[in-house]
């Protein structure tokens, strides 16, 4: 059984040892980390809303660079600060 995601519209499995005819919980997103809270009544979506985004895999380099760019943000701004 699976659910679609909120956040990357794939559909993550629901691990087996769920109780998937009555199921009132969390379950994380296998491609992008976000946890999802879903009601589970037999074996159909009642319910699924977003608890917390995740983020698709990211390119270490890329993150790093996004770091880098936030921090000249956070410098310039202080530099105008009277
Ligand atoms: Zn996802």
């Amino acid at each position: 059984m699976k659910v679609e995601c909120l956040v990357c519209l794939k559909e993550t499995a629901i691990p087996k040892n769920l109780d998937i005819l009555n199921y009132d919980g969390q379950i994380t997103c296998r491609e992008c980390g976000s946890l999802l809270q879903v009601k589970l009544v037999k074996s159909k979506v009642q319910q699924c809303k977003l608890v917390r985004e995740g983020h698709p895999k990211v390119d270490p380099a890329k993150l790093l660079e996004a770091l880098r760019e936030a921090k000249e943000v956070e410098k310039s701004w202080l530099a105008k600060k009277p």
